[in-house]
C-alpha cells in the first residue's frame, strides 16, 4: 500500500506533534501522510478533515454528480430483508425468514438460504401438480410444474 496524503484542505492547520516537520529554525506543520485512512472513504485522517473536505467541496461534488431532485423509492417488492430469532439464553437461532415492513409479510426460509448471499429476495413461485388417471381413478402419471 503506497503512502498518500490526507485530502483534508485544512489538515496542515491542526497543530499536533505528528504534523511537525523541518529542522530547527524552519519547522512547519504539514498535511498528514499515511498508508491508509479511515475517513472520507479512506481519504482523510480524521473526522475534522472529512468535514473540512465536505465544507469546501461537497456542494461542487453534488452539483457535479447530480442531485436527487425527487424521492428514490424502495417499493414493496424490494423491501425484503432477512431475519431470524435469536435465543440469548441458549444461543440458538431459529425461524429464518424474509420480512417486509411495508406489507407486514413474512416468508419462511432455511438457514442455508439465509446464509446464501446470492439469495437476495424471495421469489414467489407456483407449483402445479398434474395427474393423469385411468378409468378406475388410479394415478398413472404425475408431473410437477414450476412457474
Ligand atoms: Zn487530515
Amino acid at each position: 500500500m503506497s503512502m498518500q496524503y490526507c485530502q483534508g484542505p485544512k489538515c496542515h492547520t491542526y497543530q499536533t506533534q505528528d504534523r511537525i516537520r523541518g529542522p530547527k529554525g524552519a519547522k512547519h506543520y504539514q498535511t498528514r501522510r499515511r498508508s491508509s485512512f479511515y475517513y472520507l472513504g479512506g481519504n482523510a485522517c480524521s473526522l475534522n478533515c472529512e468535514r473540512d473536505w465536505f465544507e469546501k467541496f461537497g456542494e461542487q461534488a453534488l452539483n457535479h454528480f447530480g442531485r436527487i431532485v425527487e424521492p428514490i423509492k424502495l417499493t414493496e417488492e424490494n423491501a425484503w430483508y432477512k431475519d431470524y430469532d435469536y435465543d440469548w439464553q441458549s444461543g440458538t437461532k431459529s425461524n429464518w425468514r424474509w420480512e417486509n415492513h411495508l406489507n407486514n409479510q413474512r416468508i419462511p426460509m432455511t438457514k442455508e438460504q439465509y446464509d446464501n448471499p446470492n439469495y437476495t429476495r424471495p421469489r414467489r413461485s407456483t407449483v402445479v401438480v398434474v395427474e393423469a388417471t385411468n378409468s378406475k381413478g388410479e394415478v398413472i402419471q404425475k408431473d410437477t410444474l414450476h412457474f
